[in-house]
């Protein structure tokens, strides 16, 4: 298969690639990342664009660097060279986890965070992880740069804020404070396929007491699902199996679970309700930092 005819950008500056970009808004332009989801599209002709904007030659968009509050990831950073940054391994604890699941060794060397994100397809991991950790993402067009938490990015399968003049800059990860918990936990098909549920959790713990906690869903709908009434149930209480079954029970009834071909709605509830008391029990059991 080959993709149809397109023009392609190659800029080597991110204010080059925004020139383009906001010169074209207007037509079927794409941003090209690491291409692992993208140019299958365009093989398929499921995706058609004109015009493509190859991000690969600026290097300003790669690398992950520590601030005080966060860890900063630039979008072009490819998924291998995150899971293997020591950065990632001493303060996000939990990104470092849920690798393990996202897709091959081989889509891993080429894809990307950044285009990971930007494609929000609803069964990936790494959308679901950001929410959870309450990340915020950095959009930049040619004439504005804007800040937007991970909570408020995800609008619907393969949909997000990211406007067509804008792309996604950077990724601001919370660093993970003493005392805080993490698990992710996932049951896909095959090893490296997207989720069929997913629950990731990072929970703050003192003298057994639960004092915050960040947690989000992924695979059973649209975009990821920030568990807020989960949340709630938890925070402020001792985890203990009744208090975890109950804020698993609070969160499962505001879901509405789809059914596929080969995946009922029944085993889709089932699961994530295993997979989340999997996810908070083994958090406050032995996820510590
Ligand atoms: C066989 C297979 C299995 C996979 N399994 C998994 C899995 O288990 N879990 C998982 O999460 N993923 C999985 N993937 C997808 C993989 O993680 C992709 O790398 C990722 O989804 C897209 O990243 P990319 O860098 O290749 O982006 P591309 O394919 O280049 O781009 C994807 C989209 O993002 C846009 N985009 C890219 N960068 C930016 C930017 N900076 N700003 C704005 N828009 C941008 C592009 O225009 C495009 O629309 C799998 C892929 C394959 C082929």
């Amino acid at each position: 298969m080959k993709p149809a005819a397109f023009e392609l950008f190659q800029p080597e500056t991110v204010d080059d690639a925004l020139k383009v970009l906001a010169e074209y808004q207007d037509a079927d332009i794409k941003l090209l990342a690491g291409g692992q989801s993208l140019i299958p599209m365009m093989n398929f002709r499921v995706a058609q664009p004109e015009f493509l904007v190859d991000l690969g030659r600026i290097t300003e968009l790669r690398g992950v660097e520590e601030k005080d509050e966060f860890i900063s990831i630039r979008p072009m950073t490819r998924h291998a060279d995150v899971k293997a940054h020591p950065l990632v391994a001493r303060h996000l604890p939990l990104v470092r986890e849920a690798y393990e699941h996202v897709a091959h060794a081989t889509i891993r060397n080429r894809g990307t965070l950044g285009g990971n994100l930007a494609h929000a397809d609803p069964a990936s991991e790494m959308p679901c992880v950001m929410v959870a950790l309450d990340a915020k993402f950095v959009l930049r067009s040619k004439t504005a740069t804007r800040s937007l938490p991970a909570r408020e990015f995800f609008f619907g399968p393969f949909t997000t804020a990211i406007e067509p003049d804008e792309l996604l800059a950077e990724i601001q990860v919370p660093k993970a404070q003493a005392g805080d918990r993490f698990a992710f936990e996932e049951v896909s098909l095959r090893k490296g396929d997207f989720a069929i549920s997913s629950v990731a959790a990072c929970i703050g713990l003192e003298g057994g007491v639960c004092h915050s906690a960040g947690i989000a869903i992924g695979g059973v709908a649209g975009t990821p699902i920030h568990a807020e009434a989960a949340e709630a149930a938890l925070v402020g209480g001792v985890l203990a199996p009744e208090s975890i079954a109950q804020a698993a029970a609070a969160i499962l009834a505001t879901i509405e679970f789809d059914g596929t071909a080969t995946i009922s709605a029944e085993y889709r509830h089932d699961l994530t309700r295993t997979l989340f008391v999997r996810a908070i029990t083994r958090a406050s059991l032995v996820g510590g930092r």
